[in-house]
């Protein structure tokens, strides 16, 4: 190609409202149209300055309803326009021109006030003028860079025809663009979003309209590429704003390009892809702020596939209307009746499914085009109805739709079966759904409030397969919620590489303040975070964000020893959270509410899992769990499962008084708390409530025999304080034990015991020769007798108290979650 047929080329670029928001961008905007100068003809489309069409609707909205803010709103969008020609350095005679173009405005919304009313003309002026602004502003600018620019009004060029929506009288515009093609300029300027109809009257493109204008151009000027600058590096697989995960798609074709856009991705303008798609224009969508991405390549082959599915998008606002009834079989033309009563009335029908049996029709429409909607069907159908052969349309609300495009998508069997796995497994409900005939997307609606949820979902399922990402909402920063954090940290970098597992910690409570990341992990500076940025705690609200968060893979971490946390627990599981649990409240409450949680969980697919409440870290319930799992029977328990009582025990054994062994227990951080519910035997009664229920018996805490392991007396008073003076008052009774014990040769142990249904919980005498004698620090021991370990019991023995060895059982329960 020589040099001469070079400088002909001719190639658009249109650049978005963030594109041009303001100077600096503008430098960047000028920079890209200069390092084309050499190598080609420009035709550069601007959009209204960033936010600028939103202002002017706002005005419009303001002023209909006799709000006479609305001239304060102009006032500061006429300022930013002044500042803006000034930090260009291109005030000159376009101050005047901008004062003109408000005082026109000020005078049309002036009228709107006055009228509380407005025309469809008035209208698209006012909404329209932000791109006039602009591309005068940009024109000047341009040209004082040293480009040669010559500015055009699209309003000349690009004719569109009467109609709701926008109908472009392609004939007639391709005509206009002509003469355009010999002119002689380095960049051609064209205000985007703003046209002409019939008359002559200015008419719009519809929002985000600038794109359209680009590829009117594009196709009407015969150019071959067309590039859309705006503020991300392509065409993601879904939308960034709810999908962090999201990247830009290197390649796609016209259809898939088609099927995303017209289902959200807002990156594009939908009606844009028509002139392209019939002129074969390459469109390239690139990012102004990161000009050196590759960005997203929409052509008509698609490239080399890197996975089946294409992208993912979803558009908010729709309700489905379903039409049923005995009647419906028999109608004639049903179908084309229902959809011939919709077109009449120009409504836009997003989406289309009809149940085998032929008995009803439903579609998903824009909320807008409700009453539109149900007018138009109880007309069509008035006798129907009336004769009890057809129902009134039915309507279904806050729906949004998604869909997921590819186009091997046809070929590849087995996606729609992967997507409702996937979906029912984290909770979603769908509300309908549809194939397209050519089979590159697949649709369906869900509530809106599910939505982050759905796309993320199966974002991680058909794109980010490598990690699995699990969100974790911690309640509870003591010593073990610090202990946990701290785990988690350590072990992230391992277990992502070797596990593909990461754990994300979203969010962190504990009584007094609440903190909720954004997109980060707060596992290095949750502390921070929390003292800096947290704010008053409130359970139910903390409840209420993990729900909205919709994210997949929840997991609420209970590590307070709060009766309000457990009473949320079948909230957040009827929210398809899971719970792991070190709080012993809920597992140990009336036998009805412990299965009311368990059912909860199981009928929502998702666990709640509180190994740590027996044994800290020691594999106990999961041991039960797995024998019972595996048929075997659990027929007795014995066991000492309260390390603060053996640590006291041990400790008086040294020699220690009973009252200073409780103390050193305290001071160490071996017992609740609140320690009477230690030596009150409350703890391990608990504690063998759970194992016998998860062994599969009905225990109900009223069933227990329970002796508490220190006089009732002591057991009184309102503070720790309280206590250690009435155990010192009591020295001699606990004095008395430890003659009892050198007399005899034996050990006092508080032992839960449990057999042939019958539960008990009290102090025991051990003699050398039995598993408990020997019990150091505060390890734990459970003996299980079951129907395989008959003989000889299955021992569980270990350090059963503490931070550490708790936390560890929780990150094990965390662990056991996420992997399922
Ligand atoms: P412009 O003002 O440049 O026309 P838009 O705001 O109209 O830009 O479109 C760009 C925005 O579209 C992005 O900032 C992003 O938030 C949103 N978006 C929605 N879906 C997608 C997607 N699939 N890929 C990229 N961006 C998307
Ligand atoms: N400024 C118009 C809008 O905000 C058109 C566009 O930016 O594409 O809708
Ligand atoms: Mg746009």
């Amino acid at each position: 190609m020589n040099s001469l047929e070079e400088v002909k080329i001719m190639k658009v670029l249109k650049f978005g409202g963030s594109s041009v928001a303001n100077a600096d961008n503008c430098n960047r905007v000028k920079e890209i149209v200069k390092k084309n100068q050499k190598s080609c003809k420009q035709v550069v489309v601007v959009s209204a300055f960033g936010g600028v069409t939103d202002e002017l609707e706002r005005c419009i909205s303001l002023a209909s309803t006799r709000n006479k803010e609305y001239k304060n709103v102009l006032e500061v969008l006429k300022q930013r326009h002044q500042e803006m020609i000034q930090q260009l350095g291109v005030s000159g005679n376009l101050n005047e021109k901008i004062n003109a173009k408000f005082e026109e405005i000020s005078e049309l919304l002036q009228g709107i006030y006055l009228l509380e009313d407005i025309s469809e003309k008035v209208r698209n002026i006012v909404m329209g003028s932000g791109e006039l602004l602009s591309s005068a502003i940009l024109s000047e600018f341009f040209n004082n860079a040293g480009l040669q620019t010559a500015y055009f009004d699209s309003r000349e060029y690009i004719k569109t025809q009467n109609g709701k929506g926008v109908y472009l009288n392609a004939k007639q515009t391709n005509l206009n663009l002509e003469s355009i093609k010999e002119k002689e300029f380095e960049v051609a300027l064209f205000p985007g979003f703003v046209a002409s109809g019939a008359k002559g009257e200015m008419t719009l493109l519809g929002r985000g309209g600038s794109d359209y204008t680009a590829s009117i151009l594009a196709a009407g000027l015969g150019c071959s590429e067309l590039e859309i600058w705006t503020d991300v590096s392509g065409m993601y697989t879904a939308d960034p704003r709810f999908v962090s995960q999201a990247l830009p798609i290197e390649r796609m074709s016209f259809q898939e390009a088609i099927e995303l856009s017209h289902f959200g991705a807002k990156v594009i303008y939908p009606p844009t892809l028509i002139p392209v798609v019939q002129n074969q224009i390459d469109v390239r969508i690139k990012n102004t702020f990161e000009p050196d991405d590759e960005g997203t390549l929409i052509s008509k082959t698609p490239g080399e596939v890197r996975s089946v599915v294409r992208g993912l998008s979803s558009v908010n606002d729709i309700n489905l209307f379903t039409l049923s009834g005995s009647g419906v079989i028999g109608i004639s033309g049903f179908a084309s009746r229902f959809f011939t009563s919709l077109a009449h009335r120009k409504i836009n029908v997003v989406l289309i499914t009809q149940a085998s049996s032929e008995h009803s029709i439903s579609v998903g429409i824009h909320k807008d085009d409700t009453e539109l909607t149900v007018e138009a069907l109880c007309e069509e159908f008035e006798m129907e109805i009336r004769m009890n052969l057809v129902n009134e349309p039915l309507i279904e609300e806050n729906l949004s739709i998604v869909a997921i495009v590819g186009e091997d998508m046809g070929f590849t069997p087995g996606i729609s079966g992967k997507v409702f796995s996937v979906l029912g497994k984290n909770g979603v409900n769908i509300r309908a759904m549809a194939q397209g005939g050519n089979e590159m997307n697949l649709t369906f609606m869900v509530r809106t409030k599910d939505v982050k949820k759905v796309l993320n979902v199966i974002h991680e399922e058909f794109f980010d397969s490598t990690y699995k990402k699990v969100n974790l909402y911690i309640a509870g920063l003591g010593n073990v919620g610090g202990k946990l954090l701290e785990f988690i940290k350590n072990q992230y970098e391992h277990l992502l590489e070797e596990k593909g597992l990461q754990l994300i910690v979203r969010a962190v409570t504990n009584s007094r303040k609440m903190y909720f990341a954004e997109d980060e992990n707060l596992l290095e500076n949750w502390e921070e975070k929390l003292d800096k940025n947290g704010v008053q705690a409130d359970l139910q609200e903390f409840v209420r964000l993990m729900d909205q968060s919709n994210l997949r893979n929840r997991i609420f971490v209970d590590i307070t020893a709060s009766d309000k946390v457990s009473e949320v627990y079948e909230q957040i599981l009827n929210s398809t959270v899971a719970i792991v649990a070190c709080n012993k409240i809920a597992a140990s409450s009336d036998y009805s509410n412990y299965n009311k949680i368990k059912d909860a969980a199981k009928k929502h697919n998702v666990e709640f899992m509180f190994e740590s409440n027996v044994g800290a870290g020691l594999p106990v319930i999961s041991t039960i769990n797995s024998l019972v799992n595996t048929g075997d029977e659990i027929v007795g328990i014995d066991a000492v499962v309260s390390g603060s009582l053996n640590f006291i025990m041990n400790e008086f054994n040294k020699g220690r008084s009973f009252a200073e062994a409780v103390k050193m227990a305290m001071e160490q951080g071996f017992t609740e708390p609140d320690p009477k519910i230690d030596l009150s035997g409350m703890d391990v009664l608990r504690k063998l409530l759970i194992l016998s229920r998860e062994a599969g018996y009905q225990l109900e805490e009223g069933e227990v025999k329970h002796q508490p392991m220190i006089p009732e007396s002591c057991l009184q008073g309102n503070s720790a304080d309280e206590l250690l003076k009435d155990l010192e008052a009591n020295n001699d009774y606990f004095e008395a034990w430890r003659e009892v014990m050198k007399e005899k040769n034996v050990r006092y142990r508080y032992i839960a015991s449990f057999k042939d249904g019958k539960a008990n919980v009290s102090l025991k005498e051990v003699s050398p020769d039995h598993p408990f004698y020997d019990i150091h620090g505060k390890d734990n021991v459970i003996s299980l007798n079951t129907k395989w370990y008959d003989d000889q019991p299955l021992i569980i023995k270990g350090a059963g108290a503490g931070a550490e060895v708790t936390a560890s059982g929780i990150f094990g329960d965390i662990i056991r979650v996420s992997r399922n």
